[in-house]
């Protein structure tokens, strides 16, 4: 990754790819407090546009304002980085890497007296779990590994550290032979996947569990947005390991996948694929997007 041509926006300057380093004394790198976003442009009719640029800046700064960062720059300038960075790059569609993060200027565990750094980069980025995944489904384990207690982490942020809990998810899931792991909370209900909010659907309703202690993701309220469009009930309930097993269909959602398609053609295909719902087996067809 970091052997590139092309430009990273870092503290508010275009910086050459491979000028974009901080020291290996970064107080993040030592102790996990990093928030970031991930955000995908993709050519449209209209040229090239950030899905939900606005919502995901918000997200970056509550994320912020729960882990008591104080953000150097507003807003504003965040959103029109993220636009400067695509323009820059030349990219026509491409996944985007806002990361927040403390320098090396102190050790110890307060953060306090380090550094506030901002680095926002852009590349193309296919679809995250393989473009088979997309017409084929993955194999998905629930994972021995339960999703992080509220009161361990807070899960509206989207905070460095849950994902060394998705690491231990999806490592294990791997290699027992699956493509991702879905993760259950302390108490056995389903939380979500390493990095994807889960839907289900069970007798043509469309099921998600409560979001207590997984990411709220934008992906998601698309979903019910979509959803909406076509008429269909969202169930938003409590869901333990059985209700996926005897579920018709489900799939996973997160920023989706560079695909020619637009978001809302694509849904419609995993809708219809889960009309004609495999029998009951135990490889069910988890859809990405
Ligand atoms: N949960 C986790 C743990 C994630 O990493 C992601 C991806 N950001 C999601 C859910 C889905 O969020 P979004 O739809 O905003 O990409």
């Amino acid at each position: 990754m970091a052997d590139r041509d092309g430009f990273i926006w870092y503290d508010g300057k275009l910086v050459p790819w491979r000028d974009a380093t901080t020291h290996v004394l970064t107080h993040s790198l030592h102790y996990g407090l990093s928030v970031f976003e991930g955000v995908r442009a993709y050519r449209s009719e209209i040229g090239t546009a950030i899905f939900r640029l606005e919502d995901h800046t918000n997200r970056l700064f509550n994320s912020a304002h729960i882990y008591q960062i104080p953000m150097p720059f507003d807003r504003d300038t965040i959103n029109e980085a993220q636009r400067t960075v695509v323009r820059e790059n030349q990219l026509e569609s491409c996944y985007l890497r806002p990361l927040v993060f403390y320098g090396p200027e102190k050790m110890g565990v307060s953060p306090k007296g380090a550094k506030v750094h901002v680095a926002i980069a852009a590349w193309p980025w296919g679809a995250y779990l393989g473009e088979e995944a997309l017409s084929q489904g993955i194999r998905v384990k629930v994972s021995s590994f339960a999703r992080q207690h509220v009161n361990v982490t807070m899960p509206r942020a989207k905070v460095a550290t849950t994902y060394a809990n998705s690491i231990l998810a999806n490592t294990e899931a791997l290699q027992d032979g699956y493509d991702e792991a879905l993760l259950l909370d302390t108490e056995g209900f389903v939380a979500e996947g390493s990095g994807e909010n889960l839907f289900l659907v069970k007798d043509g309703v469309l099921c998600e569990p409560e979001i207590a202690s997984a990411l709220t993701g934008i992906t998601r309220s698309t979903i019910h947005a979509l959803a909406a469009d076509f008429g269909l009930r969202v169930v938003t309930k409590r869901l333990t390991r059985d209700d996926v097993y005897i579920a018709d269909e489900a799939f996973f959602t997160g920023t989706p996948p560079k695909s020619r398609r637009s978001a809302r053609s694509t849904t419609a295909r995993s809708a219809r694929a889960g009309a004609a719902p495999s029998p009951r087996s135990c490889r069910r067809r988890f859809l990405t997007w």
